[in-house]
């Protein structure tokens, strides 16, 4: 088990970037530089599957909001616990806006908002990331975000299904409910529930031009997009351990899917 990164400053952000370098690369993850500007960098680390012909496409997307340091500690503990199945195609951004995470704010460096900005792209970590997958011929079949939501005290996540694939969130839930608190009633950002601890969004954005990763990648690819929200109101320690708890609940089911065939 690793220390925990506070993940506050350009130190621990860069000592977590080493780390995540060491557990990614024993996973068989290959780095790729995706956008620097100055002392900031994203790396995309990636990794085939070992099958024939197309395999199941899994992103795991993390730290885009930099007040949001649990994310990124969860993907980490994730790899470090987990080997990835070779049934599946990885694609794993860890920490996607690093000049936000030093600072400790939502916004990045420029004070944009980077998961409202996959319709106007005015950041330059957006137009990486949006010009990667732009580039391949293939989607992702599912989408993980990792984010927490300050102003909730039980976990949640918004499910945008429009791939054909059987929801599987019920199961996610089910299964962490012995480790954190499910958000219980509604409405959180204007949305109501569906069930304790569940959104499920339609594929359009709450703004009209502020498109978030999710909806950018759902209008762009048939896929299951998971933003699993950790709750603000309790410990870092208890939020990573139920966001750690329904990120493996996620990944099990998506590589038991593949095995079978999605
Ligand atoms: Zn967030």
């Amino acid at each position: 088990m690793s220390h925990f990164f506070p993940l506050s400053d350009a130190r621990s952000v860069n000592r977590f970037e080493e780390k995540f370098a060491l557990v990614a690369a024993g996973r068989g993850l290959i780095p790729e530089r995706l956008w620097e500007s100055g002392e900031d960098k994203i790396t995309l680390w990636t990794r085939p599957s070992a099958v024939e012909g197309p395999a199941p496409c899994l992103f795991l997307s993390a730290g885009i909001h930099g007040d949001e340091p649990c994310g990124p500690e969860t993907l980490l503990r994730f790899l470090e616990d987990h080997p990835l199945s070779t049934a599946c195609e990885w694609v794993v951004a860890p920490l996607l806006n690093p000049s936000g995470m030093k600072r400790g704010t939502r916004e990045n460096r420029d004070g944009i908002d980077l998961n409202r900005d996959f319709y106007r792209k005015e950041s330059g970590e957006v137009r990486a990331l949006t010009s990667w997958w732009e580039a391949r011929e293939r989607g992702c079949d599912l989408h993980v975000s990792l984010h927490e939501d300050w102003e909730t005290s039980g976990l949640y996540l918004y499910e945008i299904n429009t791939g054909g694939i059987a929801s599987f969130a019920g199961r996610v839930l089910d299964s962490i409910r012995g480790t954190v608190a499910l958000e219980g009633t509604g409405p959180v950002d204007g949305h109501e529930l569906s069930a304790p601890g569940l959104i499920l969004h339609a594929a359009e954005p709450d703004e009209e031009l502020g498109w978030p990763e999710a909806i950018w990648l759902a209008k762009r690819y048939p896929l299951l997009s998971l933003t699993l929200e950790g709750a603000g109101g309790i410990d870092c320690h208890s939020r990573t351990a139920g966001l750690l708890a329904a990120l493996t609940t996620v990944v099990a089911e998506a590589e038991a899917m593949a095995t079978d065939g999605f």
